[in-house]
């Protein structure tokens, strides 16, 4: 019997363990858990089987027992009446009775032996009325008072105790015709009587017949009919009954026992039968549940994989193989695939080409410039041209950033039409790249430039306007002009520096030369940082004559540099450079102060005139500047004068009249420089309330030929009049010019007529020499 209570719990425990295991595949753990459970529901099943098959055999072994007892008793009780029978012939015999009534001992004697060894009889005997016992063997026999109590009691069957043990007794009456006596005969009920009935028996049992005087106690609590268990080695079960007896003080007690461990040893066979089964049900259930978790699992760790494919940028489709929730994750999973893919081609669509015109980008182009390289043929030739707009920012400033936006579309459009075959793109603001690849060595570059150039001479309509819109274009070739990306952009990007200052809508084409003059740009910015530190820096002053008062009213403060090998350099040299790099700024505010500082030196009516350059203007602390120097020289700030360009309003126009206005509550005067060489310097005009309108060298130039010269003048004094302006000619070198520009209302005159710019050490000299310009100009 498998008798084990605890397993069932042993079992819950192991599976408790087993859920809080954390197993590194999924598969595994659906697999074992299933196992588990099945485990665990077949382990009850055998348990319960393996006690009900326990107590199945405990009980069938308990009832063929008491069974056995039953046919033990009928067996003997048929015995008996057998005996009883045989005796009933010999005690119905003539001859025999009246033998006993005669106590014929002899014949009695002779009857009794035959009868005994006729039925196999081991003591016969004859119990007279008086107390007789006659037989062959007296002493065989019990005592005679002990059988009458049952006798008369109607009794004739039963257990006696014979010569050598119990026997089985039958007695018959002895009739003549009253009762004379009883036949008694017995049979000795010894080992081999009750083995031989013991093999009667279905079930292996052993039978013992006990004196009641004997028994051990355990026996002597049983009552007849109980079935109990005894351990004795080995578990017993007993059958106790009491047998019929024939004489008194005999009370012999059946015992029959039964191994029931033998018996349970027969069905253990069987149970170990139903733990294999058992067994063999678990490794089949976990091979199966190792399958079905595959089935489970396996579209689980394909989804995994596809997913960390799409991690590493790669495409998968998963297949769909199935109309269950696995093919719809699937078919999900290839849906956001798809837009994951969608999306990135997106996002390096839009990294990679600019978002206004749709052209490529500056890291596209340098991309396929690299390819393009790459697969570059002998004697194949590869064209790059950078572009830059000529006056876009105007444009954008002047129309609006819309307008601008629309202009650059319009050139984006131009260009694809007109070179289909050329990677075109776009760099960043104004600028373009072309690239054209594939020139033979015959072909013209200068025309394929031309055409380039013509692309951006087409008319193009903005606000509803036609409008053209010009380019500088700076070309370089490979293999001529370098073999590398990194190199042709940069020689393209010189050549367009030097398109550029040649002036709008021209193309260039490298040449070693604008290396050269890259690198000597680059040591003078070297030398510009270490000029401002070093005191490199002078300012020489130019005068400003009043033609209706017929002397000095001012100076203009021109920046000299004294370039320890180079001698002194031109402002017209070095100031763009300043610009550019931002170094005007410092520059800037030394001139300011040194301009003020000197001019406090001078007579009270006379003033100084500083250029302030466009990025010096839009740039934040101008008015600080000017403030700290006015406040450090004392010089009254009506008495110094900024000069802009008009470039200033190619800036954002608002921003552009809030510091004019703001530098104009220091106090300070404000003068329109270079007038008349801008876009639009009359709208400038109307725009801020200049002091002074600087009309610039140019125009007095042209006074010398039969333009229209006067006719400018003219018309710029009289609105500078309406305007409440005053107005200075530029450049004024002769006396011829001087007569023109007083006649047509000038009324400040400035130029090598008078004096070239002096340095500060010579503005006394100038002064008092004021009379000598009167005479000078009126001889
Ligand atoms: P600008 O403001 O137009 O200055 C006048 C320029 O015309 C000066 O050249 C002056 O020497 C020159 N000039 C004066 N009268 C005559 C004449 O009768 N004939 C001819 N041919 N030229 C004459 P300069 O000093 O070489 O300055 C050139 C430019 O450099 C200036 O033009 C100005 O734009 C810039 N500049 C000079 N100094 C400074 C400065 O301190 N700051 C800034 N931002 N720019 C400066
Ligand atoms: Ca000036
Ligand atoms: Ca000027």
């Amino acid at each position: 019997m498998i008798h084990e209570p605890t397993a069932p719990a042993n079992l819950a425990k192991a599976l408790n363990r087993l859920a809080k295991l954390r197993f590194g595949s999924l598969r595994a753990r659906i697999a074992v858990l299933y196992a588990s459970l099945f485990a665990v529901v077949l382990a009850l099943v055998v348990t319960l089987a393996g006690s009900g098959l326990s107590r199945f055999a405990e009980t069938s072994a308990a009832r063929d027992l008491a069974a056995n007892a039953r046919v033990f008793d009928e067996i003997l009780a048929a015995r008996a009446r057998q005996m009883g029978d045989q005796a009933g012939v010999l005690a119905r015999d003539f001859g025999f009775r009246e033998a006993v009534a005669t106590g014929d001992a002899p014949t009695i004697a002779s009857a009794l032996s035959s009868l005994q060894s006729r039925v196999r009889s081991d003591a016969a005997f004859v119990l007279t009325l008086d107390g007789e016992v006659l037989a062959a063997d007296a002493s065989a026999a019990p005592a005679a008072a002990d059988l009458w109590a049952r006798l008369d009691a109607g009794e004739t069957r039963g257990i006696i105790k014979g010569k050598d043990g119990l026997a089985l007794a039958a007695a018959a009456p002895i009739e003549a015709p009253d009762l004379i006596g009883w036949l008694v005969i017995a049979q000795p009920l010894d080992r081999a009587e009750l083995d031989r009935l013991v093999e009667l028996a279905p079930i292996a049992l052993e039978a013992q017949v006990v004196e009641a005087s004997r028994q051990p106690g355990w026996l002597q609590a049983a009552n007849t009919g109980d079935v109990f268990e005894r351990q004795e080695g080995e578990r017993l079960l007993y059958h106790v009954s009491d047998l019929t007896v024939l004489q008194e003080g005999v009370a012999p007690r059946l015992v029959l026992s039964h191994s029931l461990t033998e018996t349970l040893a027969a069905y253990s066979g069987l149970k170990w039968l139903l733990a294999a089964l058992a067994v063999g049900g678990i490794v089949l259930v976990l091979g199966l549940s190792w399958r079905v978790a595959h089935s489970v699992t396996q579209p689980l760790q394909q989804l995994d994989a596809a997913t960390r494919l799409i991690g590493e940028g790669r495409e998968v489709v998963l297949s769909i193989t199935t109309d269950d929730e696995i093919g719809r994750l699937a078919s999900s999973f290839n849906h956001m695939a798809t837009a994951i893919e969608e999306r990135e081609r997106q996002i390096i669509h839009v990294g990679l080409h600019d978002g206004l015109t749709g052209l490529p980008n500056r890291k596209l182009f340098t991309e396929q410039l690299a390819n393009t390289l790459a697969r570059r043929r002998d004697g194949e030739q590869v064209m790059i041209a950078y572009v830059d707009l000529d006056d876009f920012k105007m444009v954008n400033d002047t129309l609006g950033h819309p307008a601008g936006d629309t202009l650059l579309r319009a050139v984006a459009d131009h260009l694809r039409e007109d070179h289909p075959d050329a990677l075109i793109a776009r760099l960043g603001g104004d600028e373009f790249a072309i690239l054209v690849d594939g020139i033979a060595e015959g072909d013209s570059l200068g025309g394929i430039a031309d055409a380039l150039q013509r692309c951006f001479g087409r008319s193009m309509t903005i606000n509803g306007q036609a409008a053209t819109c010009g380019a500088s274009i700076g070309i370089a070739m490979a293999p001529g002009d370098g073999n590398d990306g990194v190199t042709l952009m940069k020689n393209a990007d010189l050549a367009l520096y030097r398109a550029k200052h040649e002036g709008k809508s021209t193309y260039h084409f490298f040449e070693p030369s604008l290396d050269d003059a890259a690198r000597r740009r680059r040591q003078l910015e070297i030398d510009l940082r270490s000029a401002i530190r070093d005191g490199e820096f002078e300012l020489h002053f130019q005068p400003l004559y009043c033609v209706a008062e017929r002397r000095l009213t001012g100076f203009e403060a021109l920046i000299r540099w004294n370039h320890p090998t180079r001698g002194q350099v031109s402002p017209v040299d070095f100031i763009p450079l300043a610009e550019e790099t931002g170094l005007i700024i410092p520059i800037g505010e030394w001139v300011i102060r040194e301009a003020c500082h000197h001019a406090s030196t001078w007579p009270d009516d006379v003033s100084v005139a500083v250029n302030v350059s466009p990025k010096q203007f839009t740039a934040t602390g101008l008015a600080s500047t000017i403030l700290q120097a006015l406040a450090a020289s004392r010089l009254p700030p009506q008495r110094l004068e900024l000069e802009i360009t008009e470039s200033i309003f190619i800036a954002d126009i608002d921003a552009t009249l809030t510091t004019l206005h703001s530098l104009r509550n220091l106090g300070v005067r404000i003068a329109l420089d270079d007038f008349g060489t801008g876009y639009s310097s009359l709208s400038y005009l109307r725009s801020f309330p200049f002091d002074k309108v600087k009309i610039d060298r140019s125009f007095v130039e042209d006074l010398g030929t039969n333009g229209n010269g006067h006719a400018i003048i003219r018309a710029i004094t009289t609105l500078a009049d309406a305007l409440g302006m005053e107005t200075l000619a530029e450049g004024v070198e002769e006396i011829a010019q001087f007569e023109v520009l007083e006649r047509e209302g000038c009324r400040h005159i400035q130029g090598f007529l008078f004096s070239r710019p002096v340095p500060a050490i010579a503005v006394a000299g100038l002064l008092s020499d004021g009379a000598g310009y009167q005479r000078q100009i009126c001889a």
